[in-house]
């Protein structure tokens, strides 16, 4: 945010209800949505048109910097509505035995992974292979070991590779941070990270181990792990953890309902995590360091987030998350941008690290050591 009038301009583009904040207290990453930029466009191609996909493609109708032009996907029906709601045109659809030729396409710069978890690791290895870039949704993969290969493969085929961590552009999670960096709540020693909601449709992709390589902790509680490291500012040494089942009729052998998991960092700090899928109203993040503390509820739903700190509540405006993350993909991949918390894939495999550790920790009821580097 570099003058009043990009701050209005932001303002405009994001539809944003809070009444004018002093901009004193922005934090200089918040992304501008340049409303007369006329620079490079990052040309997307979503797969897996569900949900999620449908929020990204809304939201890049507001983008600058991005442009939805192609879709993949399995169901032919979908692809024709998207192709007349969004104006794609017919050279740029494909379907997943298909998708591979778009090697030859060169009207499309990148492809957005939104498939269910267990996709992600082969989906992206043949975008990285047919010289895309790749934008993958969290969590990257099933476990680090996949994550690892699907780093290795975009770094041989010379492609990008991001996660779908949109907290990272997020402006009150970015004032934190700031804070945090500028000393401003002392030495640090303490976060907690609580995420949960209730699973509904026993059906889902998400209650099925092989699609999902979990339960709630690969899906929510990523939250926690993610927010944990950027509150902090460290990378955990070890883990411990603790899951509970009350419906195990629900939720199968290796999908977990309730899973709480502690970090220790090397400043001293500790973190105290739950993650869940049987609990409504559970997204908060506080933190605590020996001359102040920071508080987000709610920390990472779609917003409006909210938060405060020791000094005052947090009046950054709200912005639409998925808007400003593809504004800032497309300068992380165009113009090499360098983003304050990491969204490549190395910060994912991070975070699978961390997913398979407290998986073991649960199991064998031990301290597991980590070292993230
Ligand atoms: P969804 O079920 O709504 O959509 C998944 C899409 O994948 C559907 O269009 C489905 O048809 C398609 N698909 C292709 N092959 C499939 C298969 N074998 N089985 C099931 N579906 C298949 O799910 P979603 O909520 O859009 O989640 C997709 C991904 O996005 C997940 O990785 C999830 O973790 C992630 N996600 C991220 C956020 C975020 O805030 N960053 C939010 C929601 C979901």
């Amino acid at each position: 945010m570099n003058t009043r009038r990009d701050f209005l301009q932001l303002l405009a583009a994001s539809a944003i209800t809070l009444p004018l904040a002093p901009l004193s207290g922005l934090a200089n990453e918040v992304k501008i949505i340049e409303e007369n930029y006329d620079g490079p466009v990052l040309r997307v191609a979503i797969m897996g048109l569900g949900g999620y996909g449908t929020r990204v493609a809304d939201a890049m109708r507001d983008c600058k910097k991005a442009k939805l032009v192609g879709v993949i996907s399995g169901t032919p029906s979908k692809i024709t509505n998207w192709q007349s709601k969004y104006g794609i045109p017919e050279k740029n659809c494909y379907n997943y035995e298909s998708f591979d030729a778009i090697k030859n396409n060169p009207d499309i710069d990148a492809v957005y992974i939104t498939t269910p978890n267990g996709l992600h690791h082969d989906q992206a290895i043949r975008v990285a292979k047919a010289g895309k870039h790749v934008i993958c949704e969290k969590p990257m993969a099933l476990n680090a070991k996949e994550g690892q290969e699907m780093v290795d493969a975009c770094k041989k085929a010379g492609v990008k590779l991001l996660v779908g961590y949109r907290m990272h552009f997020e402006p009150k999670t970015l004032e934190i941070i700031r804070m945090r960096k500028a000393g401003e709540f002392g030495k640090i020693m303490f976060f907690q990270g609580l995420c949960g909601f209730n699973i509904g449709d026993p059906k889902q992709w998400r209650l099925n181990k092989q699609l999902a390589g979990g339960g709630s902790l690969m899906d929510i509680g990523i939250y926690a792990i993610n927010g944990s490291r950027y509150m902090v500012g460290e990378e955990p040494v070890w883990v411990t953890a603790q899951e509970t089942k009350t419906q195990p009729e629900r939720f199968a052998e290796g999908v977990d309902e309730t899973i709480q998991f502690q970090f220790g960092f090397p400043g001293g700090a500790v973190a105290s995590c739950l993650s869940t899928y049987a609990m409504n109203n559970l997204d908060r993040f506080f933190l605590n360091g020996e001359k102040g503390f920071a508080e987000l509820q709610p920390s990472t739903g779609y917003g409006p987030i909210k938060g405060r700190t020791n000094k005052g509540e947090l009046t950054h405006p709200h912005v639409t998350h998925q808007t400003v993350q593809m504004e800032e993909f497309s300068d992380i991949i165009l113009n090499g941008k360098v983003p304050v918390v990491p969204v490549d894939g190395e910060e994912g495999v991070k975070d699978l690290k961390i997913i398979d550790a407290i998986y073991l920790a649960a199991k064998t009821g031990k301290k597991v050591a980590l070292k993230l580097g």
